[in-house]
This record gives structure tokens, C-alpha cells and sequence, in this order.
């Protein structure tokens, strides 16, 4: 877990999102009944900015990016909504649109580089064949190419390294590999999810620099993928906080990190151990558990763990399901008025 320490970035010229997830709905059949992971979420991602996306286990931050990707079975899933790259709709895409742009216009990295890359072939070929695939490069060119994006990514001595095997480099030297591979034909848009969960905090703390020195030389739009609002608040412009498959607050990242107006995201940031606490506080975990994605509570779906109900209106929390509002900008879907959620997490900061 990082300290969250806040810094303005540019959130991005508005209008200017190739990236827009409209509506959209993932639900998996299953032995038990119909598991609903997303439920109706919509976000944009500007040109050249880091949206991070936040939340527990089970939020529908790794399905939707599954989603974009098209990575979904066919077979068990059904998915709704629109996700438009650019001019061209991805939910129904034929899989040959899909596959061209899987790695090449968008790339994915993921938590652990282990799974990721085949023990059998050196990292040298794994980028290269990527390089080659979608850009119809020679084998030389390919092999070069692979040299000079481990040398952009920070690996020492790449020209020998560029034979090594995955089990030849440590934990942060995969995940730079990682890197590289997805980068090699410089994708408009990058997939992180949880890219530093698996290393140590130095290391963590390289990869991010790392992303965000690549994000300025290549332009590429980061969808960041974490439970942890200190990688967020490190590297994203705009944050989303999912829950129960749906976006429950979204913002710049001073904005929400600054200043939260959702109950789950007070609990999130609450829970964060904190260098200055007394080492015999307990954490403070936000309580009760995420909600069954199999039959989600009625009305506000955090309404059995949060605890303002009773401020904002049981009859309402508990019957009708708040929307994301205002439309644009700091937005949040919770019943209590703004002034309400000011006042609570003044109260809430003095503690933090
Ligand atoms: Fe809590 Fe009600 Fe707000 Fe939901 S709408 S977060 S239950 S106060």
C-alpha cells in the first residue's frame, strides 16, 4: 500500500476522449445463476491521460477492461452497451477487428509477469513477435525493435539481455519486459491492471515513474487498474471508484482523492495505513462485505455497509438506486447532499 500524496495534473482537454464506454453490461452464466459484474457503467479516457480505476475485489474493474479487450467467452457472457475506440464499436466487433487491434493499438500488462510470458522463448523473441505480428517487420527489424524498446524500458546491457529467458530477470525486470511488450508498436491506449501489486514498494515506485515517463514520449492513454489509492494518486489524472459494477464516484484524481463525496470512497481512503498512525491503531477495513454479484441489494447497492442512510433517507437508499451526478465532471452516485458530504468528510479528514 502507498501514501497518498496529491499533486494537480491536467485532467485532460475535454471532448477529447477516444475511449467511451457507454452503458455497458457484463454478466456471466453460472451454476448458481447469472452473476452481474457490470451493471450499466459508462466513462470516457482522453488522449495522452491516466484514468485510474479503483475499488475491492469483485467491483468490475478487471471484467470491463476484459470487455474492452474482447477477451470475454462468447460462450458464458453476455455483454450490452457500446465501447467505441475511436469511430470503430467494440462490443460488436467481429473477433478479426478485435485481433488487430489486441496488442497493437490497445495493449494490456499485467500483475504478474509470470503468467504472462512463456518460459519457453526468450524475452528478446516474445516482443519481437509482437512487433512482427502487427507490424509485418522483418526479423532483424523485429529483433532491434526489442532492443530498443528494453533499453527505453530501463534494462541494462539489452543487447545481451534481449536473449535472456524470463527466469534470468527479477520480479521488476519482468514487469519492465511487461512493459516493452506492450509498448513495442506504441498503442493509443495501455491496460494496467494491478501492474505493481506483485513488487516491493522501490520497485513499485520505478515502474509507476516509468509509465508516466513512457505516457509523455508516446502519447498512450493508461486505464490503471488498482485497489490502491496511493498508485493512483501517484499517476492518474481522473479516477473512477467502481462498486458492485457500477462507477459510484469519478472526478480528477485531486477531486476525489482531495475531496471524496461517497461514503465507499471514505472508507477506501480511511483504510489506508498510515506512516503517522500509532502502530497500535488498528486499520480500519470499510465494514461488512462487498454485495453477492448474484443478487445485488436493492436500491443503493453500498446501502448495507454504509453508514448514512438515515441522513440521506433510508426510503430512498434502500428503494432506489442512486445515478452518477452532476453528468460531467466531480460526479457521484450517493443520496446525501453535497453539503451533508462535506460537512462528513471534514469530520472524516481530521482523523485521517
Ligand atoms: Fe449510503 Fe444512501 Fe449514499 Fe448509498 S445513497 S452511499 S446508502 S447514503
Amino acid at each position: 500500500m502507498t501514501a497518498v500524496t496529491l499533486t494537480e495534473r491536467s485532467p485532460g482537454r475535454r471532448g477529447d476522449a477516444f475511449l467511451s464506454v457507454q452503458d455497458l453490461h457484463v454478466s456471466f452464466s453460472t451454476e448458481d445463476g447469472v452473476v452481474k459484474a457490470v451493471n450499466g457503467l459508462s466513462f470516457e479516457v482522453e488522449r495522452g491521460t491516466t484514468l485510474g480505476i479503483v475499488g475491492e475485489s469483485g467491483s468490475g474493474k478487471s471484467v470491463t477492461n476484459l470487455a474492452i479487450l474482447g477477451l470475454h467467452s462468447k460462450e458464458h457472457t453476455e455483454i450490452s452497451g457500446e465501447i467505441w475506440y475511436g469511430d470503430t464499436e467494440l462490443v460488436g466487433a467481429p473477433g478479426k477487428t478485435l485481433e488487430r487491434l489486441r496488442g497493437n493499438r490497445i495493449a494490456m500488462i499485467f500483475q504478474d509477469p509470470l503468467t504472462a510470458l512463456s518460459p519457453y522463448h526468450t524475452i528478446g523473441k516474445q516482443i519481437s513477435e509482437v512487433y512482427r505480428k502487427h507490424k509485418g517487420a522483418s526479423k532483424n527489424e523485429s529483433r532491434d525493435r526489442a532492443i530498443e524498446m528494453l533499453q527505453r524500458v530501463g534494462i541494462p546491457n539489452p543487447k545481451v539481455r534481449v536473449d535472456d529467458y524470463p527466469h534470468h530477470f527479477s520480479g521488476g525486470m519482468r514487469q519492465r519486459a511487461m512493459i516493452a511488450m506492450a509498448l513495442v508498436c506504441d498503442p493509443d491506449l495501455l491496460i494496467a491492471d494491478e501492474p505493481t501489486t506483485a513488487l516491493d514498494v522501490t520497485v513499485q515506485a520505478q515502474i509507476l515513474d516509468l509509465l508516466k515517463d513512457l505516457q509523455q514520449d508516446f502519447g498512450t492513454s493508461i486505464i490503471l487498474i488498482t485497489h490502491d489509492l496511493g498508485v493512483v494518486a501517484r499517476t492518474a489524472h481522473n479516477v473512477m471508484v467502481m462498486y458492485a459494477g457500477r462507477a459510484v464516484e469519478r472526478g480528477t484524481a485531486l477531486e476525489v482523492l482531495g475531496t471524496p463525496r461517497h461514503p465507499y470512497a471514505w472508507g477506501l481512503l480511511s483504510s489506508i495505513p498510515r506512516l503517522s498512525s500509532p502502530v497500535d491503531v488498528p486499520l480500519k477495513p470499510v465494514r461488512g462485505t462487498p454485495p453477492s454479484l448474484l443478487n445485488l441489494p436493492s436500491g443503493c447497492p453500498f446501502h448495507p455497509r454504509c453508514d448514512y442512510p438515515q441522513l440521506a433517507g433510508p426510503e430512498l437508499c434502500f428503494n432506489d438506486r442512486p445515478e452518477l451526478s452532476p453528468e460531467t465532471g466531480h460526479g457521484d452516485a450517493c443520496y446525501l447532499t453535497l453539503k451533508q458530504k462535506q460537512e462528513i468528510f471534514a469530520k472524516i479528514k481530521e482523523n485521517l
